[in-house]
Order: structure tokens, then sequence, then C-alpha cells
């Protein structure tokens, strides 16, 4: 994510403007999406959120600039102040209703606000809101066994967190203690949280702070738009090989990877290069990691986990964002053998599969089955590709077109032979699709990377609506 006003200074200033407006608000609420004469029209949706009468946009931002970390940063040149939630579409104060291709992240997986969801941990907030694992309750069982039953081979063990830089964190622990070996390899352009050994693994030096970060080693990313190797795996996976031999004493602890990287701007793994990793590592005694926190959850369509797209199967899997819907929950699934690794000490976590989180957690699992929300990734997704390939086709500024299902990513570049990263250009684009109603995130190591995740529950129609709303934004650069 590209930061647009990484600090108070700059949050002053973004306010300024505001200020000689005299209101915010009323910038915020100046796009009609569905009014404007010569704009797509957004599906229909036969809802209406409730009136909101709280605070106005100038007056979060106001506090926000006070009261928050001033490292907080924001989409769009005036943020939106969203209030409201309802499957696909997300409501600001005005009550005017954007398509979500963002899914807060590539989070929501059964829509905002899924009555079901909704049901389940009200319900359950009702009875017992919280107990610690001390006490035995059934929510936290029922859903441990529940994502058991989505895992290949013997990964049954379940160990909840409450995001997912916690579950990577453990993951890292885990294979640490069960080899007795330090060294991690991580694929560079990678991300998987921003704690203390988890930021060593991130491999991107925009969310990599100044502080001690050992034991990791980064690998060449098997990226086949802008990598050494294109499209050949195996020649990546050498990398790893060599690392192995002239980094470390020829054992490694293990090896972390998301199936396809998110955060880094939606780059999939060349073809072949998790099997050969993986042989790799575990000729060397160390575990395999798949970070499933973005891919995972029926996102890619094809597969109900991102890992099963490349033929592998992990020793660790870890999970957040997409198992709870937007409820704070995280997981590492293991091996029985493995996890026996924990007992040598206490491992404790206060919140960690807490009733409501977890009853939550097991209503998202259902829905996704009732619904046929993967199969809706796969066809939806497919089509919303094949769309975007069209778009570049048309406009020159599309570099790249990549993903799978409703995690898929469309790079600009000023100059395709160069690759140039088209920076300025997203960030206009950005806030012309969100005054045509369509908010979109980005991302990518130059931040030029629309990222497409929307929740699983986007229609044919709202991906015609998006791709018409795209070329408009596209065509007026
Ligand atoms: N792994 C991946 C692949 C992620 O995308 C993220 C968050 N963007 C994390 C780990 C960290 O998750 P959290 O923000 O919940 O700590």
């Amino acid at each position: 994510m590209q930061r647009l006003a990484p600090s108070r200074r700059l949050l002053r200033a973004a306010l300024a403007p505001a200020r000689a407006n005299s209101s915010l608000s009323a910038a915020v609420a100046a796009p009609a999406p569905e009014n404007g004469a010569a704009s797509p029209k957004m599906p229909g949706f036969d809802y209406t959120p409730p009136p909101y009468d709280g605070p106005r946009a100038e007056e979060i931002f106001r506090k926000r600039a006070e009261f928050l970390s001033p490292s907080l940063f924001h989409f769009y040149d005036r943020p939106l102040n969203i209030v409201d939630g309802k499957m696909q579409y997300l409501f600001d104060e005005d009550g005017h209703r954007y398509l979500d291709a963002f899914g807060g992240i590539a989070t929501v997986c059964c829509g905002h606000c899924h009555p079901d969801v909704v049901e389940a941990m009200v319900n359950q907030a009702k009875r017992i809101q919280h107990s610690t694992v001390l006490y035995l309750n059934h929510a936290i069982a029922d859903f441990a066994e529940a994502l058991a039953s989505k895992m290949p081979g013997d990964l049954k063990v379940v160990f909840f967190t409450n995001s997912g830089t916690e579950a990577n964190e453990l993951a890292l622990m885990i294979a640490r203690l069960y080899t007795g070996c330090n060294d991690i390899i991580s694929l560079r352009n990678g991300y998987h949280g921003n704690a203390a050994g988890t930021m060593g693994a991130t491999a991107q030096s925009n969310w990599k702070f100044n502080v001690v970060q050992m034991g990791v080693h980064h690998a060449l990313n098997p990226d086949p738009y802008r990598g050494a190797f294109g499209s050949d795996g195996e020649k990546y996976a050498r990398d790893v090989q060599e690392i192995i031999e002239f980094g470390t004493t020829g054992r490694v602890a293990g090896f972390i990877s998301e199936a396809i990287q998110g955060v880094g701007g939606i780059v999939e793994l060349a073809p072949g290069y998790l099997p050969a990793a993986y042989d790799i590592v575990r000729k060397a005694g160390g575990l395999c990691i798949a970070d499933e926190v973005q891919a995972g959850v029926a996102r890619t369509g094809s597969h109900f986990w991102g890992f099963e797209g490349h033929g592998v199967i992990p020793d660790i899997v870890t999970m957040a964002k997409g198992i709870g819907n937007g409820i704070p929950i995280g997981a590492v699934v293991t091996t029985p053998e493995i996890a026996q690794v924990l007992t040598r000490r206490s491992y404790f976590n206060t919140f960690g599969g807490n009733p409501v989180s977890t009853a939550g957690g097991h209503a998202v699992l259902k829905v996704l089955e009732k619904e046929k929300l993967q199969e809706n990734a796969f066809v939806v997704g497919s089509y919303l590709k094949e769309q975007l390939n069209k778009l570049k086709e048309k406009h020159d500024i599309i570099g790249d077109v990549r993903g799978k299902g409703f995690l898929l990513g469309v790079e600009l570049v000023t100059d395709r032979e160069k690759k140039t990263p088209a920076k300025a250009e997203i960030s206009h684009a950005m806030n012309h699709m969100k005054d045509l109603g369509v908010l979109v995130g980005k991302g990518g190591f130059y931040g030029n990377v629309f990222r497409i995740t929307p929740p699983l529950c986007f229609t044919k129609e709202d991906s015609d609506f998006f791709i018409d709303v795209m070329d408009i934004a596209l065509s007026k650069l």
C-alpha cells in the first residue's frame, strides 16, 4: 500500500483543504456513484442501511490525527468514512453505496455482516463471551474440528491466535523447536507480519523497521513477471539450495511462503517452485510453512487452500483474515507430532480461540459451503480475470494481470518494456474509481498494483461494473 499520509504532518496537510472547503464530508459525499449520467450503473441491491447520525469524516479525521498513531495512513485524497457494510457493498456517512473490491484487505469472505455469522456471534456473546481455555467450551472445539476437516494429510491440531502475525510467530517458533535449528528461509517480497520474528521473515524494506531481525534468509522470489528466470520454478528453487549450502550449517528450521503473495502485489509463484523448494528444505531437515493468511479459505477458487494449487502438503499452515470474515482470529494448524513441542513449556494465549471468535469462524465455514462461495470465486474470479486481460489489450498502462479466483492483481507500468512502476497514475485511478463507486486495493513493492480481493459473494454483474469503472479511470489518466 502506498502511504498517502504517513505522518501527522501529512495528515494535517490532508485535512487543510477540507477546512478551506469548510466541510470534508461535503467533499466525501459529492460523488453520487449511481447518479452520474455518463457513469456506469452499479448493480441493484435491495438494502438500505439505517440512517447514520454519528460523527462526520472531518471530525473523525481530526481526532485520528490528534489521538491515534501518526503512522496510520489511509486511501484516497479525502478518506472515506465507512459506516455500514452488507455483503459486497459498503456505505459511507451519506448512505452512498460502494462496490467493495478489496474486502477489508482480502479478509471479508462471506460478505460484510453476513447474517449467519452475525447471529452465531451474537448468540454466543449472549451466553459467554470469554472464559479462556482454562475451562471447557464447545465453540473452540467445534471450530477446530471443522477446520481440521478442511486440511489434507495429518494436519489436524489447531492453535488459535488473534492475528496473522501471531500465527506466523508461533509457526516459526514451532519449526525452530521441532528441528532444533534456527535458520528460516522466506521469499523476497513476502509479507508475514510485523512482530519481532515475522518482520524478519517479511522481505520488503518498506515494512521493515531498523530493529534486530535475526535468523532469516530471503530467497529469490519466483516472480514470473519481474523475476530473473521468468516462469521456471525449478531454477529459482536452486537459490534455496544455495542459501542452505552457503548461508547455514546445512540444516534449517524451515521455509515459509505465501502461495500467492498478497501485500507483495498478488505475485503468483512460478509453477514447480514450491514442490522443488519443499523438497530441498525437507532434505535439510526443515519444516515447510504455508502462510495462508490471504490465499486461504476458498479465495483462490480452484482450491480451499492456496498451497493445494501448487500440489504440496505443508507441515504447518497459518491463517487469519478470511477464517473470521473480519473477526480478529488467526490459527496455526500442524500435525500431532509437531504440536508436541509446545508441551515442553507453558504456551498460552488469553484470547486465542475465544468463544465469540470461534463461533463466528465456524459459521464462516458453514456459509462458505452452504453458499458455494469457493465455486463462485472460481467462476466469477475467472470471468473477472478474462475481462481484466481484455482491458490490458486496450490500456498500455496495464503491464500484467495475474492471480486466481478473487485474489487478482493488475500491475500498472508507464513503460511495458522497462516495467516502470506507474505509482502516481494508480493513485489517480483509485480516486477516480472511488468517485464512480468502486473501492479497490493497491500494493506491491512499488505500490503500483491494484489488488482485487472482494468478498467471495461478488457477482458477474459486479465484475462488469468494476471493469467499466476501471476502464473509465484508466482512459482518463
Ligand atoms: N501473512 C500475510 C500473507 C498477510 O497478508 C498478513 C497481513 N497483511 C499477515 C501475515 C499478518 O496478518 P495480521 O495483519 O493479521 O497480523
